[in-house]
């Protein structure tokens, strides 16, 4: 509402110079003089619209989802044994935003590795039914913790659980759908007057971690690197003017620490620490394109509490430096499309692989050559990849990518798009079924680019055109809501 009021006024400025009798001398000076009368009346009564906090209404939601002790853990494929314990609580959260032209967006945020796609699935289905919110207006998205639970269907082959295991995951992974159906319907229960701001700061404990070695691309730090160190700020507050909710993004692994306590990792510490400064806030972290990122150095709580609290002093610094009013309408559009694969072994190869030392290799080739062997065909593609983009008013575009994208799409996106506008870049979102290299990451090969595929039960690296068929989807969706929005204004 500040920066309403400050663009009303130059047209204010205009309208009281025009006033002056000496330029009233043609019909043409009046009617430039009415309509500059009529323009500043409408800018005002935006302006006591926003005020009394009439444009928009939010609610948020949280519930608490740490697993029990003894539960696997996700993100690590060498680890041996289960968690012993916590070092503090994993959390969902969500938040409901509402235009006063009624239509609904909702954000949830999660303290775990990333949503397999038959889970977010099942979660839409079920919150459109119970709400009518359709699929492209909500948004699910992970913070990539390596210390919360395994989830069951994704990163098909990367743990050698013991047999034991997998009922128990399967009771958590249906009690936290259940979770998350109530949790949207919590938020949009609780919506109440508020606006919307945004703003942005920087952290810079983000390091490119692919290092060129001899052995090719090794995961290790490339501090020349590309990073992206933005950390965009979304800020709700009610009516009275308090914050009621901090919603915030980094591009980086959230991998400080590899030991056996459940732990939201540097983003549970970002969340935690903007919560106890704020009382009463939802703090929401998202995760960026940081799929080629780690907080380096690393592996110590200490380290893990400093990026954290960097983090949360970032999202504070945005606010101090004064927030921009988020004005205008929502649109919303999600898709999925094919992503092919390339080269996809042949049988004898996947036949050598079931003799693999490694655990993930053999694992992988066992599912496929049952494939082959019961008549069946391996897939040409990933049939769903999700891309999902926002319209936030008039200034933001929100995009969401499913997987663990690389930094390159996040600055491709941001140069193609930023100009006048603010754009946000979010993975893992809505389904997380691999890395999503770029074009240069797929040519130069190593983790990220090829063999992160094994672990995820795909059967070849990526086809070449990844990041085209991403990009160009992501413009077609832009025009979807840029057309959506404009119908509406
Ligand atoms: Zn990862």
């Amino acid at each position: 509402m500040m920066s309403q009021t400050t663009h009303c006024v130059p047209l204010l400025y205009s309208l009281f110079t025009a006033l002056d009798l000496r330029n009233v001398k043609t019909c043409r000076s009046l009617r430039f003089v009415v309509g500059l009368i009529v323009l500043s009346l409408l800018c005002l009564g935006t302006s006591f619209a926003s005020a009394t906090g009439a444009e928009f209404r939010a609610g948020t939601a949280r519930a608490v989802i740490t697993p029990p002790t003894g539960l696997w853990m996700a993100g690590y494929s060498s680890r041996t044994k289960p968690a012993e314990g916590k070092l503090h609580d994993l959390y969902v959260k969500a938040l409901a935003v509402e235009h006063r032209t009624g239509s609904r967006l909702v954000f949830v945020t999660s303290d775990l590795i990333g949503f397999p796609r038959s889970m977010s699935v099942e979660v839409a289905e079920r919150v459109e039914k119970a709400t009518g919110l359709p699929r492209s207006h909500l948004m699910l998205t992970a913070s990539h913790t390596h210390c919360g639970p395994v989830l069951t269907d994704n990163l098909m082959d990367a743990y050698d659980l013991p047999p034991e295991q997998v009922p128990l995951l399967q009771k958590y992974r249906t009690e936290l759908t259940d979770k998350l159906v109530q949790l949207v319907q919590d938020a949009l229960a609780d919506l109440k007057p508020a606006t919307l701001w945004q703003g942005k700061a920087t952290a810079r404990f983000a390091v490119n971690r692919r290092q060129n070695s001899e052995k090719g691309f090794i995961l290790g730090s490339n501090p020349a690197g590309p990073v992206d160190h933005d950390v965009p700020v979304l800020e709700v507050r009610d009516e009275a003017g308090k914050t009621k909710a901090l919603v915030f993004g980094y591009a980086c692994h959230n991998t400080t620490l590899q030991f056996f306590q459940w732990c939201g990792d540097y983003a549970g510490f970002a969340q935690h620490y903007l919560e106890e400064r704020h009382p009463g806030v939802a703090a929401m972290f998202w995760s960026g394109c940081g799929g080629d990122a780690n907080p380096l150095p690393r592996s110590t709580v200490e380290l893990c509490m400093k990026y954290g609290k960097e983090l949360a002093d970032a999202v504070d610094a945005a606010r101090d430096a004064g927030m921009k009013p988020v004005q205008g309408g929502f649109a919303a559009a999600y898709t999925t499309i094919p992503l092919p694969y390339g080269r996809i072994p042949d049988r004898e190869t996947w036949a050598a692989d079931t003799l693999s030392k490694n655990f993930s290799v053999r694992s992988r080739a066992k599912r496929y050559l049952a494939i082959l062997e019961s008549g069946g065909t391996i897939p040409e593609s990933y049939p769903h990849y999700p891309i999902q983009v926002w319209k936030l008013g008039d200034d933001i575009l929100w995009i969401a990518l499913g997987g663990e994208v690389v930094v390159d799409y996040a600055l491709r996106l941001k140069r193609e798009l930023g100009s006048g506008k603010t754009v946000w870049v979010t993975a893992y979102a809505n389904d997380v079924m691999a890395y999503i290299p770029s074009e240069r990451v797929l040519k130069e090969g190593g983790y990220e680019g090829d063999t992160s595929m094994i672990a995820y039960g795909l059967p070849s690296k990526w086809a070449e055109g990844i990041e085209d068929r991403v990009v160009s989807t992501v413009h077609k969706l832009i025009g979807v809501v840029d057309k959506a929005s404009g119908k509406r204004d």
